[in-house]
């Protein structure tokens, strides 16, 4: 493959081509998972937590650009990115190199005790990025769920209301408010209550499925909230731009917008859940940005500090500021090494013309996989924005007819793709969606790669 180059000789062009460690391509030397990975399986079973799941268990020992190599020499091109975590690429030099550097600077001082200048460096970024042209403020944590937990604390402070409202499908993190404001019990929830109260439940935008037009979505959402809830009480309205874990549901045109306007007229905060579709990974900095959708509040983590720990609650001014001093904060939230990573993301971002990059990974995933759907009948639905699409897999057919979820015919994709070299993820409330995302560093050679893997995969249903 062109684009493995660590064996490229002197002289070469400077930063002409990127230059990974790790060779950009899949190989595999073992059974999967293969020995080495099985004695370290044995070796986690005794002591990490059976309730802690791994959907691939081969152990990785190193992993660069798009591509993990694991303990017994195997490559696999990596659809997951975590999940949607590493859009900068794996080990992103730059990343390596601002981290590497504050650690021998500071590794932390408690930003509520003594402050640095790499915590307001990241804030006046996302101030920068995020959607709307207003004064912005952010506050720093660990986490999404705790991104997630945070936007609702200062929502109910701002508004002095109690009652939050996510959409059907959603997916918001696994602390306990969280997990209330999950659509899927299991596993997320499942005997893990009781659970935090005044959740309340409003059904969203699922064209595939619902067939509705934007518009007309957002007005049954806005019936169910006047109805159950009523606006009077209602502090926060949390929307997925993209719903991640329920299925990369892009919301029909018109849904988003209306929402907010709903929300801005009854004195609701209206917060972007973009933990998974922001920070570059469909082509803008945020995915509201391609509804024009200008939320109060939006939540980032996953791809913020290529691989480190960081997340943000930012938004507009005056809703930021409506908590008492010493109301947000955490002992880790913040880190400075995180923070470095960070900036170093942001500069990658612009300098690699990374958004470009996630617009050609749609352009070359989604033609592809419109040529499989031609060809197999399981496909029912390709959907997503940039470098976040997915496909929804149904009874063979029924793709026009019942639209029956397939979630065998996912696990059965899943293993024959980790067989073959190809880390992919399921994702959807029945199981039934395959979901890709790739590093933003991912070639479109090892994107053709992958397709014909997954071409493979789905002669093999029979
Ligand atoms: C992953 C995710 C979360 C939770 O983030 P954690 O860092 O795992 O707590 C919340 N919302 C969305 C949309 C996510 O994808």
């Amino acid at each position: 493959m062109t684009d493995t180059i660590d064996e490229q000789g002197a002289g070469a062009p400077a930063a002409a081509v990127p230059q990974y460690t790790v060779p950009q391509e899949r190989l595999i030397v073992t059974a999967v998972p293969g020995p080495k990975s099985q004695e370290l399986h044995e070796r986690r079973r005794a002591v990490v937590s059976a309730g802690v799941g791994s959907a691939l268990p081969v152990y990785i020992e190193r992993a660069n650009g798009a591509v993990l190599v694991d303990v017994d020499g195997n490559r696999f091109i990596d659809f997951g990115a975590g999940i949607g975590v590493t859009t900068v690429g794996h080990t992103e030099s730059n990343v390596v190199a601002a981290a590497a550097s504050q650690l021998q600077d500071v590794i932390h001082t408690l930003f509520t005790v003594t402050p640095y200048e790499e915590y307001v460096r990241v804030a006046e970024l996302l101030a920068e990025h995020t959607p709307g042209d207003w004064a912005k403020k952010s506050v720093l944590v660990n986490s999404g769920a705790e991104a997630v937990e945070n936007g609702v604390k200062i929502a109910r402070k701002h508004t002095g209301r109690r009652g939050v409202a996510v959409l059907d499908h959603a997916y918001h993190g696994r602390t306990n408010l969280t997990m209330a404001m999950n659509y899927k019990a299991n596993p997320y929830g499942w005997g893990f209550g009781p659970f935090a109260g005044d959740v309340y439940h409003a059904p969203g935008s699922y064209p595939y499925r619902d067939g509705l037009g934007g518009v007309e979505a957002a007005e049954r959402t806005i019936d169910y909230l006047e109805k159950i809830v009523g606006a009077d009480d209602l502090a926060c309205l949390v929307v997925e731009p993209i719903q991640g874990e329920g299925g990369f549901m892009v919301p029909a045109d018109g849904f988003l917008p209306t929402l907010q306007g709903w929300c801005t007229a009854n004195g609701v905060v209206m917060i972007a859940d973009e933990i998974q579709s922001g920070m570059a990974r469909t082509g803008r900095y945020y995915a509201s940005e391609h509804f024009g959708w200008e939320p109060d509040l939006v939540l980032s983590a996953k791809g913020i500090a290529g691989g480190l720990p960081l997340a943000a609650v930012t938004g507009r001014a005056e809703i930021m500021d409506a908590s008492h001093p010493g109301g947000l904060g955490g002992t880790f939230g913040g880190n400075p090494v995180a923070c470095a990573a960070a900036i170093a993301v942001f500069e990658a971002i612009e300098r690699d013309g990374l958004l470009a990059e996630a617009d050609r990974i749609g352009g070359t995933l989604t033609a592809g996989l419109e040529r499989l759907k031609e060809r197999y009948d399981v496909i029912g639905d390709i959907r997503g924005i940039g470098a976040m699409i997915a496909i929804e897999v149904v009874e063979p057919g029924t793709a026009t007819t019942t639209k029956r979820p397939n979630a065998q015919a996912v696990s059965a994709l899943v293993a024959y793709a980790a067989q073959h070299g190809l880390l992919l993820l399921n994702a959807g409330t029945w199981g039934n969606v395959l979901r890709f995302l790739p590093s933003l560093a991912v070639t479109d050679a090892l994107i053709d790669d992958a397709l014909q893997v997954l071409d493979d995969g789905l002669a093999a249903l029979g």
